[in-house]
């Protein structure tokens, strides 16, 4: 049995226009010491699928069905009380902008203070040499004098090892980062990549990283997920993705990815056309409208998730099909 085990999920929201149908039939799982990607350009639905693992979508609007056990044990049908357990000590989450998660009016130190006590409880002193020992753990310099600071005065990639530090703080055994490093430049982005791999190495975390930038991906997981109009669209292993993607949505992020040299003589390839809108229904593929290859059996008939070679499946007409439906 995974550590955590998505199965079917769907979350749908009211909206004054009609339903949108966000996550559609969702499924993957992670294993401890793992780093599962999901990927996607924005409005694929790989937030809202994150946010309805850690049921923090507004209970009134949004609805999620399905199942999502960690270790077996089903977080829809948990109460409240025992799903804000979860969060922070089972499940931690990094967002991709720490200015609005951090709160601007506490120092540095209370805050991951602050996060520590919420989950045990133990003495102001023994607070303050945790929260020391997660700054420096995520490799803030001088944590000692950071630690009486407040957000503003830290860099953006501080600011982000701060939400890391956290998101760490009462030890999760899986932790979501979505976007963690969209907001900075290329050389933090490495810096902040290597120090979750390095805190996977020590602790055996898995990892889901939710990013809209396949580049990022190769170094940093074992296991790539494409969603598309709120639907996994691919799956493999993340070097078996990279080298012969079966998606054509996929070869397009990919051909997106800046390589160097490329990028900077401005042929850069974009996917033209837009994310369908998923109030309405949709007959046939849901990536038609945009596909280079697309036939008109694509757009009368979606094509299902099947098995494209052995731990790598896909939904599309056009890649063979390996014996079996996924
Ligand atoms: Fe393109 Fe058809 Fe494959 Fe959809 S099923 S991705 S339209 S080739």
């Amino acid at each position: 049995m995974a550590l955590l085990e998505v199965t079917d999920l769907q979350t749908h929201f009211r909206t004054p226009k009609g339903i949108n149908r966000a996550v559609q039939g969702v499924s993957f799982s992670v294993d401890a010491g793992e780093t599962l990607a999901i990927v996607g350009e924005s409005g694929c639905g790989k937030s809202v699928t994150s946010m309805s693992i850690m049921r923090l979508l507004p209970s009134g609007a949004a609805k999620s069905a399905g199942r999502v056990t960690l270790d077996g044990r089903d977080l829809l049908g948990l109460s409240e009380a025992e799903m804000q357990a979860v969060r922070g000590n089972e499940i931690g989450m990094i967002f991709q902008e720490p200015m609005t998660s951090l709160n601007p009016v506490l120092t540095v130190g209370a805050q991951v203070s602050e996060t520590i006590a919420l989950h045990q409880n133990i003495s102001r002193a023994e607070l303050a040499r945790r929260a020391l020992e997660m700054l420096d753990l995520v490799g803030i310099p001088d944590a000692p004098r950071r630690m009486n600071e407040y957000p503003h005065q830290l860099s953006g990639g501080m600011r982000q090892r701060v939400m890391i530090a956290l998101a760490l703080a009462c030890k999760p055994r899986i932790l979501i980062a979505d976007e963690p490093t969209t907001a900075l430049d290329v050389t933090i982005q490495a810096q902040i990549l290597e120090l979750l791999r390095d805190i996977q190495r020590e602790h055996g975390t898995a990892i889901i990283l939710i990013t809209h930038d396949l580049g990022v991906v190769a170094e940093s997981t074992n296991r790539v997920a494409v969603m598309y109009a709120g639907r996994k669209i691919e799956e493999a292993a993340t070097d078996t993705l990279l080298a012969n993607p079966r998606h054509p949505y996929t070869r397009g992020l990919l051909a997106a990815v800046p390589r160097l040299g490329r990028a900077e003589r401005g042929r850069l390839a974009e996917i033209p056309g837009l994310v369908p809108d998923l109030r309405k229904p949709l007959d046939g593929c849901s990536f038609a409208n945009r596909c280079p290859a697309a036939t008109e059996f694509c757009r009368q008939y979606a094509p299902a998730l099947e098995l494209k070679a052995p731990g790598h499946v896909a939904a599309c007409h056009l890649a063979e099909p390996h014996g079996g439906r996924a």
